[in-house]
Formats: C-alpha cells, sequence, structure tokens
C-alpha cells in the first residue's frame, strides 16, 4: 500500500534519525498499517538548511516557471487520486468518495496558486517629484513552517504548500503523524514534477518538539498553524516572541440560521450533508443550529431522520456514508459532552452512542433541549453531534450566535433578502454562506475571526499571505 513513509529532505527520502516513532492505525480496524518514524534535531537541521538553501534558488525561479512546475504536480495528483484516495480512507477513515474529492480539491488549489502567483502585481505610488517613481514590490516571505492536522491531511498541507510556492517561498510542513500517508503521496507528485531540491520539506515528530524547535530558528520567517484554539495561541506567543509572521486557522463552533420561510426537507438534506461530512471533524461543520420556532418541529423531525439513515461503517465499503472518528480522542470527546448535556436536561433525539468495540465508530447524534451551561454549547464538539436550538426572536438569536469566542464559519437559511442581509452583516465569523455551501474554494478566502484565528488560506488573501511589501524610491 505504502511505496514510502519516509521524510523528504532536500529532494530525497530520507530515514529519520530520532530512533522514535509511532504506529499508524486505521480508525476502521484497529490494526497497524505501518510504523513512522520522527525526526530528530539533526534532522530538522537539514530540512532547514535545505530549505534556506532552496529559497535562494526558488525565489529566483519566474513565476512563469513556478507555474508550470506546480501545474505538473496538480496534474500527476489528478492521475494519483485514486491510489492516494485508499491510502487517505485506510489512516482517516473517511469515506472513499470523500477522499477523492478531497484529493480532486488538493489539485484545484495547486492550479488556482499556480496561476495566482503569476499575479502577484506590485503597485506604482505617483510620485511628488518630477522623474521619480515610488513602487511597492511584493517578495516572498522567506522559509516558511507549516504545521497541518489530520481531519484533511492531503488538502490541509496543500493549502500551505502551494501558497508558499507561488509566492517565491521554500516551506518545511510538518504533516499529521496519524495520517502520513497521502501528504507524502502529494509531496511526491512536485518530486516528480521536477520541484528543486530543498523548496520543498516534509517531516514528522513529536508536534510539540518540532515547533518549538523551528518556530524561534532564525531560518523560519513564517508559520501557518491549522488545528485547535489552545494550541494555537501557544504557538502564536513562541512565533510573536520571535517576531515572526503568523496564519492561524483554529477552531469554530458553527452557528445555522434556519428561517421559518425556508423548505425544511431541502434545508435538512442540505445541512446534514454539511454536518455529517467527514464524521463533523471539519472546523466549519454546523453545530449549533438555530431553528424558527414555526418550522422546528418539522426541520428536527426530517434532520434526525436523515441521521437515522446514515450508513456508518469502514470507509473502503461503497455502502458507508459516514466513516469511523480518526482516532480515540473523538470517542472520548464525543461521550464526555453528550453525557455532560444530558446531565444538564439535554435530550437525545438520535444516537449518542459508540458502536461496537471495534474501530473508532459513533453515531451521528442529535440533541435537542440543550442549556448553555452545558460543555457542547462552549466548547467545539469537532464530531458527528447537532445540537438543536429552538429560536423566536432574530435578535436574540443572533446574539446568542454570537455569544462564543469563535468566529469561523457561519450559515443563513432564508429567502427574505432583508433576513439575509441583517444576519450576514450582524453575523460575527470570517465566512458567512448563505443559502447553500458556498466556502472553502481555492479562490476565496478561508479564515476565521475572534479566537479562531487570523489570515486567510485560498484567494488573494492566502496568497499575500506569504508575501511581504517592499517600497522603492526611484529618481532616474
Ligand atoms: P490537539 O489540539 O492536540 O492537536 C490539534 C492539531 O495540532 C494536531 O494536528 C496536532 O498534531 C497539532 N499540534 C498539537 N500540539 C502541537 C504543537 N505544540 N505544535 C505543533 N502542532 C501541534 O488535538 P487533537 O486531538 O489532535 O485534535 C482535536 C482538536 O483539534 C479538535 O477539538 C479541534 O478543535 C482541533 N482541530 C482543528 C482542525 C482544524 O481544521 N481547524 C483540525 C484538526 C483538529
Amino acid at each position: 500500500m505504502y511505496e514510502t513513509l519516509d521524510h523528504y529532505i532536500d529532494g530525497k527520502w530520507v530515514k529519520p534519525t530520532s530512533g522514535k516513532g509511532q504506529d499508524v492505525i486505521n480508525p476502521s480496524k484497529d490494526n497497524v498499517l505501518a510504523h513512522l518514524g520522527h525526526a530528530s534535531k539533526a534532522d530538522l537541521d537539514k530540512a532547514l538548511a535545505a530549505a534556506d538553501k532552496g529559497f535562494k534558488e526558488w525565489r529566483k525561479v519566474s513565476p512563469y516557471e513556478r507555474c508550470k512546475i506546480m501545474r505538473k504536480a496538480a496534474d500527476l495528483l489528478r492521475q494519483r487520486v485514486d491510489q492516494i484516495a485508499e491510502v487517505l480512507t485506510l489512516e482517516q477513515g473517511k469515506p472513499l468518495s470523500e477522499s477523492k474529492v478531497e484529493l480532486m480539491a488538493s489539485v484545484e488549489v495547486i492550479e488556482w496558486f499556480a496561476e495566482e502567483g503569476r499575479r502577484a502585481y506590485g503597485r506604482i505610488i505617483p510620485s511628488r517629484t518630477d522623474g521619480a517613481r515610488g513602487m511597492v514590490i511584493p517578495e516572498p516571505v522567506g522559509v516558511v513552517a507549516g504545521f497541518s492536522p489530520w481531519n484533511f491531511p492531503a488538502t490541509q498541507a496543500v493549502r500551505k504548500i502551494a501558497a508558499a510556492l507561488a509566492a517565491g517561498c521554500s516551506i518545511i510542513v510538518k504533516c499529521p503523524e496519524e495520517t502520513p500517508g497521502s501528504p507524502i503521496g502529494v509531496v511526491r507528485c512536485f518530486h516528480d514534477a521536477g520541484l528543486p531540491p530543498g523548496v520543498l520539506n516534509l517531516v514528522y515528530g513529536v508536534p510539540s518538539e518540532v515547533s518549538e524547535y523551528l518556530i524561534p530558528h532564525p531560518i523560519i520567517k513564517k508559520i501557518s498553524f491549522t488545528g485547535s484554539v489552545p494550541v494555537g495561541k501557544h504557538l502564536n506567543a513562541l512565533a510573536a516572541a520571535h517576531m515572526k509572521r503568523a496564519t492561524m486557522e483554529l477552531g469554530g463552533h458553527s452557528p445555522m440560521l434556519i428561517f421559518d420561510d425556508v423548505d425544511t426537507a431541502a434545508v435538512a438534506k442540505l445541512t446534514a450533508a454539511m454536518k455529517w461530512r467527514n464524521a463533523g471533524q471539519v472546523c466549519i461543520s454546523p453545530t449549533r443550529f438555530f431553528v424558527h420556532d414555526k418550522v422546528y418541529d418539522k426541520f428536527v423531525s426530517e434532520f434526525t431522520s436523515i441521521a437515522k439513515g446514515m450508513k456508518v461503517g469502514d470507509g473502503l465499503d461503497a455502502e458507508t456514508t459516514m466513516g469511523p472518528l480518526a482516532n480515540p480522542r473523538r470517542i472520548n470527546a464525543m461521550q464526555t459532552l453528550i453525557q455532560d448535556a444530558q446531565e444538564k436536561g439535554g435530550k437525545v433525539a438520535t444516537g449518542g452512542k459508540r458502536i461496537g468495540n471495534q474501530g473508532n465508530f459513533f453515531e451521528p447524534t442529535v440533541l435537542t433541549d440543550v442549556p448553555n451551561s452545558a460543555r457542547i454549547m462552549n466548547e467545539e464538539p469537532f464530531g458527528p453531534v447537532a445540537v438543536m436550538l429552538r429560536f423566536k426572536d432574530t435578535d436574540q438569536m443572533l446574539t446568542e450566535a454570537n455569544r462564543l469566542p469563535f468566529g469561523l464559519a457561519s450559515y443563513v437559511f432564508t429567502h427574505n433578502a432583508k433576513t439575509a442581509t441583517k444576519a450576514a452583516d450582524a453575523l460575527e465569523a470570517g465566512m458567512v454562506s448563505i443559502n447553500h455551501h458556498g466556502i472553502a474554494l481555492p479562490e476565496t478566502p478561508f479564515g476565521g475571526m475572534k479566537d479562531s484565528g487570523f489570515g486567510h488560506e485560498g484567494g488573494i488573501e492566502g496568497l499575500t499571505a506569504y508575501m511581504q511589501s517592499k517600497f522603492v524610491a526611484y529618481m532616474g
């Protein structure tokens, strides 16, 4: 199944030298798929030296040439989708069809940034002096350290790699140890496309040890992290202490606002697909469903019946519509949050339990009557749980939707333009999607507000995050 589980440093596949590592476990069957070695400090030093050398070379390669190599990598990835998707599903658990969608999305991200790198324009500022020119020239920031998570192991790594490379940066990515195979498959595409050695380096290790070594290192000029709020705050503090630029894509607790003028059956179908995707382990997964009193009972019944009809199973089984949770930590988190909600008066409309003893399978769960004092109303669930909340007054509901420190995605379903505009203006979230699921595309800015982080991945904002402006005043 695996061609290699080696690290990629200076254009070569290498064995890490720490002598330590961890098993990679199949979340559907609990069997060991492979053993992954961890990087030592000496390995990280090699990656740093390679990335430093790679940056000096890559920044001089024209955006046109960079684009050609990146597009070739995208073509290779497109050809290898089926093969890498199987590894992704075996390691992470999501249905094979979702793994293929994730990899095709990764292809699109590479292609979009490849092209956008050719449009990294500066600007000319009218001068106060005859014959003078004022120019703003965008330059790549330098060597980047990227830290990507296990929920979308391919796309989350690709968003950092593609944007950095398009901007002319080199990058060291530390990808998720629990799901190493698909990032390796992606990096192999860049290698086979002819990316010069050192421009892209891939390592695995103990996350805290790798980040605490790389972030303060003088060679690193920027970090990009996707993960939880507490870890993001910790890494951002470290970056700030060493004056490093940072992009922080952190957790969310997305409100889904459903007004009384919608076709509830159609909205239940669409929002259920959004909720159960990747077993809810998505930072933009809708979690708090605010449903208008007039349609609440109908919507909850329709949404719950879809949840009951989900086929939970091994992602490699064609019948499966929701795979296992990616690791046992998520099972513990679901059990703890649901038990706490029940103790505080919450009711389970469906689900609520682990399925069987093998694999991390959990029932798609719908909760009702959950008070704000419950932990699940305050902590990101990051799993297959939806909380249904009844509202009558729009202003009160919007205040409640904004109550939490999170501010990543939000969703609104209504056909009333005034209501939609009011909600879009009021919601404290980096992304608002109205009447469809229109976020997380390569060409649109993806990012949060408040504790959900800052900076963007995607859109022109995603490219400029890897660039810095130099002003040149010129007199001919
Ligand atoms: P966690 O908080 O320990 O880790 C989250 C991610 O950060 C992992 O990829 C991990 O490898 C990485 N990480 C942890 N400590 C790090 C450090 N010191 N330096 C560098 N990287 C570090 O928790 P977990 O159990 O792996 O994941 C669960 C939580 O993480 C969820 O509740 C969710 O909030 C968050 N998460 C968010 C995303 C996202 O897309 N924003 C993705 C995965 C996980």
